[in-house]
């Protein structure tokens, strides 16, 4: 429930069935909310590829209900920017795995050392559509 404020301990309810549970025995669902383990553990078909997945496992995003693998494509081609982390020696190879790592449909807009790190980089990629309408 929206706004709903509960308390570390506090009883929860499984969205399936209704069960009362401990909080701390229930399984929360991503966009959906908590179930109980015996509700998480029967399988569900991705509403994006039919695979059949138990139901703990998935991820609701915009009404879908998705497996892991359909979660972080939809994720992905919802959002204008992601970034990746990866390790390099240096800038010249940062950048060679940075472009090489580009997400389908992104084109790279950035590239930075992680804070407090000399070896870690942050690629950061943008939608090429919307990369294409700032540019244009
Ligand atoms: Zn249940
Ligand atoms: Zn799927």
């Amino acid at each position: 429930m929206l706004g709903h404020l509960q308390k570390a301990g506090e009883g929860v309810e499984c969205k399936v069935c209704g069960k009362k549970m401990d909080k701390a025995e229930a399984h929360y669902v991503t966009g959906y909310g908590y179930v109980c383990r015996k509700c998480g553990l029967v399988p569900v078909s991705c509403d994006r590829c039919g695979s059949m997945v138990r139901r703990l496992t998935t991820t609701v995003l915009r009404g879908k209900m998705l497996c892991l693998k359909c979660y972080s494509v939809e994720r992905e081609s919802g959002e204008k920017r992601v970034s990746r982390e990866l390790s390099a020696e240096n800038v010249e190879n940062a950048l060679q795995l940075a472009l090489k790592g580009s997400p389908e449909g992104f084109i790279l807009i950035g590239l930075r050392l992680k804070p407090s790190s000399t070896t870690l980089w942050i690629a950061e990629y943008e939608r090429e559509d919307i990369f294409g309408m700032r540019c244009s």
